[in-house]
């Protein structure tokens, strides 16, 4: 029987990997808190896709079997590349695991399955340094209170004993800077990404399929995730005017109605009903996946997870997933060896072993991950088809097999030897 490790954990950002730790660290028994900035949690970007490695991990956190009753399986797909001679349609099989999420799905169901007062909203923390008596990391937040190695009682402003932090902050992640991944910088890609949902109040005719359509550098990408409801993504270059229109659900929908010339009636016809408050426009970042080879992902008793560490770009769908693997297995890391240690109180020794077990077991995975879908961002951005041509062939080479990625295990939450 495992003890209960009442030491709390600090985990900033309250997005699908920081609620995604918390919980993992809560099926292992131990408390933290997560600050999230906004002031409710957010979902951002209508739905996300999970294929089985995904599966796996929303399985160990206990919530695969509530998240499966919204969200179909989908059997097959296909491309279908248009182009003025016509359409050509090439099929591809889909043999494991494949469903669509809705995000507030996602975030609601493990928000609900945490303790009450595990989250605190219109938390942002603002920097973080470390204590010089104590060595562990303080963090301010932008109310101007302080977390702390040691309650202070002669001010007010300063709250109880946090040592170690989980940065989950997101692509803009300042504690990825402490920890010092600020010196390889976030690039972009020409590429960029409009999300949205299209309800069909009567029911689709789509079939349980992910169908890509693809004309010039222009591709739509067809998901239902229920009877009624479908998730589409288009991605498109990026221009000079997507910062402006990124903040119109209108002009959101104006200018992938102008990019989608020559699409099937019925595609336009889904963007055109579209929900406008489902729309997103989002310019692409990523961490170049060979910085990941070298960076640190951990400094003393900080650490960081999901985008923080490695935002990849959607082009191979994985982001979110992998986000959850890190939770389980950072959670995994630091359970086996806080409960075997002979003190209830969190070390700085072992956090540190912890994080670099997390490390090891990590830094390929996510680097192969990011490098995927950097190729396949490259391929989409490439305006020379010498260039594609090139892309291509590194592809062939290194990633022959396309469902490679999904054969990963990211271990389990349940009780283990040495637990
Ligand atoms: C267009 C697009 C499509 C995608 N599609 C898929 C997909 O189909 N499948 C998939 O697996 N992945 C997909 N991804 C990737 C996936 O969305 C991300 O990998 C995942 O959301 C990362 O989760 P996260 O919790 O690390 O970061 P985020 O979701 O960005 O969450 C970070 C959280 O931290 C909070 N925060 C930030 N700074 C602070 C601060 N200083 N203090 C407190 N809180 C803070 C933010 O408010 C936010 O809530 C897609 C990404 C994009 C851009």
């Amino acid at each position: 029987m495992n003890r209960i490790v009442e030491n709390e954990i600090v985990i900033v950002g309250g997005g699908i990997c920081g609620l995604a730790t918390a919980l993992a660290l809560h099926r292992k028994k131990i408390k933290s808190l997560v600050l999230e900035k906004s002031e409710e949690l957010r979902a951002t970007g209508a739905a996300i896709i999970v294929q089985a490695n995904g599966w796996h991990a929303l399985d160990q956190l206990g919530i695969g079997s509530i998240l499966r009753q919204t969200a179909i399986q989908i059997q097959g797909g296909k491309f279908i590349s248009i182009s003025d001679d016509g359409q050509k349609e090439v099929p591809f099989g889909i043999n494991q695991e494949f469903r669509c999420l809705k995000r507030t799905d996602l975030i609601n169901t493990m928000a609900n399955c945490l303790p009450m007062e595990t989250i605190r909203t219109s938390s942002k923390v603002v920097s973080i340094e470390v204590d010089s008596a104590t060595h562990y990391p303080q963090l301010l937040l932008s109310n101007g209170s302080i977390l702390q190695a040691k309650v202070c009682p002669k001010s007010p402003r300063i709250f109880a004993s946090d040592k170690v932090v989980i940065g989950c902050d997101g692509v803009n992640s300042i504690i990825a800077n402490m920890v010092g991944l600020h010196q390889t910088k976030l690039l972009h890609f020409s590429t960029c990404v409009a999300r949205g949902f299209t309800n069909y109040p009567n029911g689709h005719q789509f079939p349980s399929e992910f169908a890509v359509l693809c004309r010039g550098q222009v591709q739509l990408g067809i998901i239902p995730m229920t009877h009624k409801l479908v998730y589409w993504f288009i991605t498109r270059l990026s221009t000079s005017q997507d910062s402006t229109i990124s903040r119109d659900s209108n002009l959101i929908r104006q200018s992938l109605m102008e990019s989608m010339e020559g699409f099937p009636i019925h595609a336009m016809d889904m963007i055109q009903s579209c929900e406008l408050n489902s729309l997103h426009l989002t310019n692409l970042k990523y961490r170049p996946p060979w910085d990941l080879l070298l960076s640190k992902f951990h400094k003393g008793t900080i650490v960081i997870a999901g985008d923080a560490l490695h935002v990849t770009g959607p082009f191979i769908a994985q982001g979110g997933s992998a986000s959850i693997e890190d939770a389980i297995v950072l959670a995994r890391c630091l359970a086996q060896k806080m409960h075997n240690a002979k003190n209830t109180m969190i070390e700085r020794r072992i956090v540190s072993e912890a994080f670099d077990k997390y490390v090891k077991e990590r830094r390929m995975r996510v680097f192969w991950l990011s490098l995927n879908s950097f190729l396949v961002g490259k391929k989409l951005d490439a305006k020379s088809w010498i260039v594609r041509f090139i892309v291509i062939a590194i592809m062939i080479v290194l990633f022959r097999d396309p469902e490679w990625h999904l054969r990963y295990n990211c271990g389990t939450l349940h009780e283990e030897e040495g637990d």
